[in-house]
């Protein structure tokens, strides 16, 4: 079953074509990105992937004023007759769609219907930048491709499984009730992937399977992961909250706003721009990309060295708490941009923590990983492993899985 998986930006479509042979069996036909998509150049990058792993790359210029056209260019590489791989856009049974926030409307992926539209819309306030964008791909995708199934795969599904002590905010109950003022928790598709391919890795049954998942990148959220299902994540109502992200505070206090509204005389939209895109390591050192802030800290750079500590000491904490959440754990897994490919914030977020059975053998740890690898000593009690997350596949898995 051919499977077309979407994950639409307000200007760009990312998008990867799997042959799925089962539920767990997928091959890459082809991938790519359409970019600068309503700008005066676009630009559509194409992939096949060949079968002996190799890539033949392709790009393309034409304008693309709108969705519409992006994905329309899409489909027309994808069935091009010398570097194409479909002889016809029908081949496509269906399209799997990245959603960011179905609030609580979906705790699964689900055939596209009006409930989906109206929740995707109801979730705009959410999710203002990405749930118009998801909307558009879905609704150009449902009008150019009607022969072929559309999936909506929500961010936020996955953790749906959270009990309320976990999810409910201390403010006025109402305020959950009338204004859906909740944690929801982001990464979901990322974390779901992760917490099963680990279950699978430490040999124990997923049902039966206590997990701490950490997808560490410029966006970083945590999530505690009890019988295969979430039950306690990082981000919130919004993905600010939790971890030390690359130009997001996570946790503050949230009097600081109040107090720097005053104080400095800040709007709303002034507050929201500090939070989200000055803070974090950023805020801190100046540099937002780990790479940069490793950089700085080996010129000299105190302040690179405190925005290092600060986010390995944030990610111990939410270990512990996770920890002390799930009382077992199975495994703790690392993934991500940053989870990936940087052994100093690994073995920093999880160094001296013997007493709670967690151990990393440093040699094992050492370097990046694109392939899983366990990082933690024989000693170990709780498994340590790396494992490089695929949000496409996980989308066109729970595709298949809707439709078969
Ligand atoms: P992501 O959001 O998952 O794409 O991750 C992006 C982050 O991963 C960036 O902030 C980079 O600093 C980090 N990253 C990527 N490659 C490396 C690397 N080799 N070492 C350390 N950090 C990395």
């Amino acid at each position: 079953m051919k499977i077309l998986v979407i994950n639409s930006g307000s200007s760009s479509i990312k998008f990867k074509l799997y042959e799925m042979s089962s539920a767990e069996e997928g091959e890459v036909l082809a991938s790519g990105l359409a970019e600068r998509i309503g700008e005066d150049t676009s630009t559509l990058t194409y992939k096949r992937h060949e079968k002996d792993g190799s890539e033949t790359k392709q790009t393309w210029n034409d304008p693309l004023p709108n969705h519409e056209t992006g994905l329309k260019r899409i489909i027309k590489a994808l069935s091009d007759p010398e570097k194409g791989v479909i002889s016809s856009p029908d081949e496509i049974a269906a399209a799997g769609h990245r959603v960011l926030h179905a609030g609580e409307a979906f705790s699964a992926p689900t055939k596209v219907n009006d409930a989906v539209i109206d929740a995707i819309k109801k979730c705009i306030p959410l999710g203002p930048l990405h749930n118009p964008a998801n909307l558009d791909g879905i609704l150009v995708a449902s009008q150019i491709m009607q022969g072929a199934s559309q999936v909506a795969v929500f961010d936020t599904a996955f953790h749906q499984t959270m009990p309320p002590e976990a999810y409910l905010y201390a403010l006025p109950y109402e305020l959950y009730k009338e204004q859906g003022v909740r944690r929801y928790g982001f990464h979901g598709t990322s974390h779901k992937y992760v917490a099963r391919v680990t279950a699978k890795l430490a040999g124990v049954p997923q049902d039966q399977s206590n997990i701490i998942t950490a997808h560490l990148g410029n966006g970083s959220s945590m999530a505690a992961v009890r019988n295969g299902r979430c039950v306690d994540t990082s981000m919130g109502l919004t993905p600010l909250p939790g971890l030390i992200m690359g130009t997001r505070t996570g946790d503050i206090d949230p009097a600081i706003i109040f107090y720097l509204g005053k104080q400095l005389g800040l709007s709303l939209e002034e507050l929201d721009n500090l939070v989200n895109k000055q803070s974090g390591l950023k805020g801190i050192c100046g540099h937002n990309d780990l790479r940069d802030v490793h950089t700085a800290a080996e010129e000299g750079e105190e302040r690179a060295k405190l925005a290092l500590s600060m986010l390995a000491y944030r990610n111990k904490k939410f270990f512990g708490a996770y920890i002390a959440a799930l009382g077992r754990v199975d495994a703790i897994a690392f993934t991500a941009g940053v989870g990936e490919n940087d052994s100093w914030v690994r073995a920093q977020s999880l160094a001296d923590m013997e007493h709670l059975g967690v151990v990393i053998d440093l040699e094992r740890n050492d370097g990046r990983c694109s392939e899983p690898t366990l990082i933690s000593a024989d000693s170990s009690t709780i498994q340590v492993w790396v494992v490089p997350t695929d949000e496409e596949y996980e989308i066109a898995r729970e595709t298949y899985e809707v439709l078969s």
